[in-house]
This record gives C-alpha cells, structure tokens and sequence, in this order.
C-alpha cells in the first residue's frame, strides 16, 4: 500500500471527480474530498492502478470498496457540515470514513470483520485521519456517543435498522440502502425537531448484506 501520489495518479483522481460531477454529484465538499483523499491507498496493491475508476472493487472478507458514485451519493444525502459527529457502519476500507474525516466531521465508525477493522484502523491511522473505529455489530449502533447529527450505513439493510433511529440528534439524518439482497432504494429517514419521522427514498443500489442483530442473520444469506 502506498499514500503517495503520482501526477498520473492525481490527474485520474481529478478526472474521477469530473466523472461524479457529470453523473450529477453536486455538493461541493464532497467533490473537494473526493478530490483530495487517495483512494488508491485503499486497495491492494494489484488494485491500486483501477482506483479512480468509477467502479466498486473487492477488498478482503468478500467486502467491496463502494464505488466512489455511491460513496459520492450518500455523502451528499447525509448533509454533514464540519464539526458533526457521523456514525458508519461498515467502515470495510475506511475510505468512506477518510472522505467524512476530510470534510472536517466527528467520525465514528464500526466494521464486523476483526481483518478488515484492524487494516482500515492501520491505514487510517497511518493517514493522520482522526476516525474512531470499532470492531463489531453496527447494526445496533454505538450509544456509547449518541446522538449522531448523521448516521450512515454502507452495507444493505432489510429495513430502518431502529436503533440507529434512536441514536439520531433531532435534525439528524439515517441514510441506508433498504431492500432485498439484489436490490436496494437509498432511504433517508430525518428525525425532525418535532421527534416526527420523515422519510425520503432516492435511486437503487446495490450492497453488500448488513450482518447484524438489527440487519440480515447470518442464516438469511447461506443461500447467497
Ligand atoms: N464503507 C466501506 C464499504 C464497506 S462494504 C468503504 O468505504 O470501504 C460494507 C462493510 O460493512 C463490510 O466491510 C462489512 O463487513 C460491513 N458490515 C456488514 N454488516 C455489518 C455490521 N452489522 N456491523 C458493522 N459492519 C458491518
């Protein structure tokens, strides 16, 4: 793994970002992170030379890296402004964390796979980026520094996962793909002043399964 850049590796990222910004990614933090986090430092070496393709690719436990549109997309609907405090789950890479940690937010995030925690906790750290990581089951939340002006799930959920939406500050946001194991819609659930709950639903994605006591049980997905 290296985090150092080449021009060419810097000239594809600022393609990268061209690529998000036609594709209708408009925020302009988010298109700035993008633009200054190197994603190639994510991916195993034989990889390295693929990452600011707009393309998911694998990282280990069967996992993937989202695709830097999705990662794009989700950034957007989450709406953190620095200094939020943004709950992850699935920090698999820690890319998704090093792009919040960019934008100036409090992030806290949880993975499941003790492999994948430890490289992406080694790497961030290596990073300088701030994250807090922890190792576990996401879908439950982390009470422990709730509540979250933004809480974000990168992995597929069957529905609201409700402590997530427990451990939402009001005026916070739940952004997470919910569906089947095919096929998601991206759901944004607010938690408006009022306690009410508004709900929002965007385009389709496709994730890895949320693997957890509020998620899919590990029997759900022998089939898969
Ligand atoms: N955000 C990641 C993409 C991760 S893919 C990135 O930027 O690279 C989804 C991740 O969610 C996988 O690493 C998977 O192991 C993890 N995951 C699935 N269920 C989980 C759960 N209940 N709690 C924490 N992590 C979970």
């Amino acid at each position: 793994m290296t985090t150092s850049d080449t021009p060419r590796l810097l000239a594809l990222r600022a393609a990268l970002v061209e690529t998000l910004r036609r594709k209708g990614i408009r925020d302009p933090a988010v298109l700035d992170a993008i633009g200054r986090v190197p994603r190639h430092a994510f991916l195993e070496s034989g990889l390295e030379d693929r990452a600011y393709e707009d393309i998911a690719l694998p990282i280990d436990e069967d996992q993937t890296i989202s695709q830097p549109y999705t990662v794009a997309y989700q950034t957007e609907l989450l709406g953190a402004k620095p200094k939020d405090r943004v709950l992850e789950i699935g920090t698999g890479s820690g890319y998704q964390a090093a792009i919040l940690h960019a934008m100036g937010v409090q992030v806290f995030s949880i993975e499941r796979h003790p492999r994948l925690y430890e490289q992406a906790r080694r790497r961030l750290e290596s990073m300088g980026c701030g994250a807090i990581l922890r190792l576990g089951d996401g879908s439950l939340g982390w009470p422990q520094w709730a509540p979250y002006d933004a809480i974000l799930v990168t992995a597929a959920s069957p529905d609201l996962p409700k402590p997530l939406i427990e451990q939402l500050a009001p005026g916070g946001r739940l952004v997470v793909p919910v569906g089947d194991l095919e096929s998601q819609r991206m759901v944004r659930a607010t938690r408006r002043p009022d306690n009410e709950l508004e709900i929002e639903y965007f385009d389709h994605f496709r994730f890895v399964p949320l693997v957890g006591r509020s998620g899919w049980q590990a029997a759900d997905l022998e089939d898969h």
